[in-house]
């Protein structure tokens, strides 16, 4: 799949440095976002174009990446409209849903797709913007071999640990349990800050102790001094996007008839802080929500 063209479309916080990362390896790519004014940088590359619809951005390329908010935009694109995105497609392409979709509608898609006569992966990644601007991406893949095995020169452009997890659906599946994984330390370390600021502790030492013990967490490590504590909550990850991933996981774990009553409570309190916060909140202002209510 090298030098291949390579459609786009979902020009937001991540889509943006996703691309560029394409750009900068070699691809070309059309752009398409809503939003016509969305990644200007993207404009000052040669071997960028900019669609104005998604079927156009779609239409000369081999692989077509979906960096979209959730399954029901991903689902809506590819299926409806007068036609869905599918129909016009030519026989062979490759879709990548690099979205955070829900597990379920990615197997249906994989499956309806492929008797239209097109391939598709899930490749939703892990890392956020940082990680999407330097190309260090992790990215959990669910599809073929052989399907993932043709994605794999554009995954490689864009992220550092690629994981085949499974058969489609299982890289969605694996994100959204990740995201649940990382939101319930992510509340935890909130909870337990305020409580220890509460008792005359300095928050800051309090982290720097987790950091140094068994509480160190992805939010100890990367979160609460840059993003939390400064007051800044701008990390570029929306709590309407978290929580989305928790109610996948919740889903996802009661589907499999297993235990969710972690989950269940996760998902609660990350829509409490989002009903509570202002509209667009950044996931780490889930601080200044357990601030708020102590
Ligand atoms: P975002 O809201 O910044 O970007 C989504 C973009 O999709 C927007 O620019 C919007 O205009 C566009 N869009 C919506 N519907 C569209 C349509 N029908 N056609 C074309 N464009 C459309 O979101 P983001 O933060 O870039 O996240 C994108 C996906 O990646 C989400 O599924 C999210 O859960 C996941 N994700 C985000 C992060 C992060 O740190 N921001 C990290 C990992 C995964």
């Amino acid at each position: 799949m090298a030098n291949l063209h390579v459609g786009f479309i979902g020009l937001g916080k991540m889509g943006v440095p996703m691309a560029e990362n394409l750009l900068r390896a070699g691809f070309r790519v059309t752009g398409f976002d809503l939003n016509r004014e969305a990644g200007p940088q993207l404009d000052g590359y040669v071997a960028f174009a900019r669609a104005d619809s998604a079927a156009a951005a779609a239409r000369e390329s081999q692989a077509v990446i979906l960096m979209l908010p959730d399954s029901k935009v991903v689902d809506a694109l590819l299926w409806e409209g007068a036609p869905g995105l599918a129909a016009t497609l030519a026989k062979g392409t490759l879709i990548i849903d690099m979205s955070s979709s829900d597990p379920v509608h990615s197997r249906g898609n994989a499956s309806r797709l492929e008797q239209i006569g097109l391939g598709f992966i899930d490749a939703p990644v892990s890392g956020g913007v940082k990680r999407a601007v330097d190309g260090s991406l992790s990215i959990m893949i669910g599809g073929t071999a052989q399907e993932v095995e043709r994605g794999r020169p554009v995954l490689e452009a864009m992220g550092k640990t690629l994981i085949h997890v499974g058969a489609a659906g299982a890289g969605h599946a694996v994100k959204a349990l990740n995201n649940f994984v990382s939101a319930s330390g992510l509340i935890a370390v909130c909870e337990a800050l305020v409580a220890a600021e509460k008792f005359g502790i300095d928050p800051h030492l309090v982290n720097q102790v987790f950091n140094a013990s068994t509480g160190k967490n992805n939010t100890t490590e990367h979160k609460v001094e840059n993003f939390m504590l400064s007051g800044k909550f701008n990390s570029g990850f929306a709590l309407g996007l978290m929580r989305k991933d928790v109610q996948t996981a919740k889903d996802f774990i009661a589907g499999m008839g297993t235990p969710d009553e972690f989950v269940q409570k996760c998902l609660a309190v990350s829509q409490a802080a989002e009903a509570a916060l202002e509209k667009g909140a950044d996931h780490t202002a889930v601080y200044a929500y357990v601030r708020s209510a102590k």
